[in-house]
């Protein structure tokens, strides 16, 4: 990584996760000029947690971690939730469960039909495709020769294998690759792993770049306000060593600190609700009433668990191995449920503390991935203090969906292939009428980490950046990450976050 800063770019890219470091080397591709990227943490190779995908979960609350919370609702029984975000290059990327999905085509049509013009399915997966470089080769949906290797998991643990059976004696079709354009099934799922080595943005897309003569990779450096002056963003302020600096930037600003830190940022900079900024002691440059709403969460069970028959192997791949997609009511035209199997008793402290949970155990995790609930976050105070409330299970159909999906986990146990590990249900207790089973979910639910929608993107007036992610009202800034998506797609949140980013870079290319 470069030692010092040259105090001046003509891109500044904020923040080197997911999305940062495709951007930072795609606009080296795309354009001719000088990139500068700003990450607060450090080089994750050499982490044992971060390269080997079975010790992901390690990650949640390292030194690598921000160690962000969500606060507590009555709806989630009262628990603060612990909100992990990688602090590395690679970002969340690098510390995450290498799950590999885009979701489905409706989530994209979506955020085209409510105005994000450009970012239909047919004009998204180009980028999709670009990113990757899938084990079955190129196609009209996969694309091949990309940065990020995408594989099949291996050597499927038997947890993993009995999902898949279970899932198709349920009657869900067999779903050979999870990322077709309607995905609703059951199969192996895609990770961003090769040769059980995690494969990221960070490994594909920035690292092979950065002896760049025009890149400059700038690590342990917090970005803390951003220079507007007339209307323009001109530039960042950063802490690095506790030394305060800055970088000036001669054509646009990027930013690509996530679902958290983009607003953060923006909010610390004087853009965001101007009422509410001046309540915490921040002078508004902008009034965008958007920034920090529309937060959106997926909760995860943590979950039913079962008590194995016999010693389970040693837990394999990303822990998890294989998927299901599904509806919690057949009427839906999107499914809105995904099931994983994971090989270790992955419970929310509340449920391990309620129900003996042996460690030989195992739980089907159910996540609503289509969510009715909205949180926000906002500033606690002039230096960055947040309140971060994601209102999970606010909505009652939320939580319905969830009662049901604990139900389809129930069915999907008593199929023969799970039958056979099982010697007994450890978690929900026997009791499993309605009433039980809400208290169970709000007693679960746990968030998936995939917080989106913060500085959302649209051409309403919540919208915070336009479809060319451009922030409205200031010239020179854009925000790419995870942090735009209008909806939260029904799948996990990564690919779809590279693919943004992907996107972001042709249009900054594009002026
Ligand atoms: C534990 C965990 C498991 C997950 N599992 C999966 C999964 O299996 N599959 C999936 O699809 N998604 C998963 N996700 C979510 C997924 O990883 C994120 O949606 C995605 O990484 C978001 O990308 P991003 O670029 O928006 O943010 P990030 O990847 O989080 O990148 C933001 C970067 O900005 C840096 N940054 C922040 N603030 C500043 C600042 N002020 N100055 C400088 N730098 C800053 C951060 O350090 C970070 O590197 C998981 C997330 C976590 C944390």
């Amino acid at each position: 990584m470069t030692p010092s800063d040259p105090g001046t770019a003509d891109y500044v890219v904020v923040g080197g996760g997911t999305a940062g470091c495709v951007l930072a080397r795609r606009l080296l591709e795309r354009t001719d000029g000088t990139v500068l990227l700003l990450e607060a943490g450090g080089d994750p190779d050499g982490i044992g947690s971060v390269t080997t995908p079975h010790r992901w979960v390690e990650n949640i609350g390292a030194a690598h971690d921000w160690g962000y919370t969500y606060a507590p609702t009555e709806h989630v029984a009262g628990r603060t939730l612990f909100l992990s975000r990688g602090k590395v290059l690679g970002g969340s990327g690098s510390t995450n469960a290498l799950v590999w999905v885009r979701g489905h085509r409706a989530d994209y049509d979506g955020w085209a039909a409510a105005g994000a013009q450009g970012w239909d399915h047919a004009s998204v997966l180009p980028h999709f495709r670009d990113c990757e470089d899938w084990e079955d080769g190129a196609s009209e949906q996969r694309g091949a020769g990309g940065p990020v290797r995408i594989e099949r998991p291996r050597d499927l643990h038997p947890v993993a294998a009995a999902l898949v059976e279970a899932g198709v004696s349920y009657g869900m079709p067999y779903l050979d690759d999870v990322n077709v354009a309607e995905p609703c099934g059951v199969g192996p799922i895609n990770t961003d792993a090769s040769a059980g080595v995690r494969t990221s943005t960070w490994t594909g897309h920035l690292r092979p770049v950065l002896d760049h003569e025009r890149l400059t990779v700038v690590t342990g450096a917090r970005a803390t306000r951003l220079v507007i002056a007339g209307g323009r963003c001109t530039g960042v302020e950063y802490v690095r060593d506790g030394q305060p600096a800055a970088v000036s930037a001669s054509r646009e600003v990027v930013l690509a600190a996530g679902a958290i830190d983009s607003p953060k940022l923006l909010l610390l900079s004087g853009v965001g609700p101007a009422a509410q900024l001046r309540a915490v002691g921040v002078d508004p440059v902008l009034d965008l009433p958007g920034v920090g709403r529309n937060l959106q969460e997926h909760p995860i069970l943590g979950g039913v668990c079962f008590a194995a028959r016999e010693a389970l192997p040693p837990p394999n791949n990303n822990l998890e191995g294989t998927t299901a997609f599904w509806r919690s009511d057949p009427a839906l035209a999107v499914p809105d449920l995904q099931f994983v199997a994971v090989q270790i008793p992955y419970v929310s402290p509340e449920v391990a503390a309620r129900f003996p949970v042996p460690e030989n155990a195992f739980v089907i995790a159910p996540g609503l991935m289509t969510v009715a609930s909205r949180g926000f976050l906002e500033l606690t105070g002039p230096d960055g203090g947040l309140h971060v409330q994601p209102n999970m299970l606010a909505e009652q159909a939320d939580v319905d969906a969830l009662v049901t999906s604990v139900e389809i986990a129930l069915d999907l146990a008593a199929q023969p292939a799970f039958a056979k590990l099982v010697e007994r249900r450890a978690a929900p207790g026997d009791d499993t009428s309605r009433a039980a089973l809400v208290d169970f979910v709000r007693q679960a639910a746990m968030p998936y980490f995939h917080p989106v929608g913060t500085c959302a993107m649209g051409v309403h007036d919540a919208a915070v950046v336009d479809p060319q992610l451009r922030v409205r009202g200031i010239d020179g800034l854009r925000v790419a990450d995870a942090s735009v998506m209008p909806t939260i797609t029904s799948a996990n949140t990564n690919a779809p976050t590279a693919m943004i980013a992907e996107r972001a870079a042709a249009l900054v290319a594009a002026g």
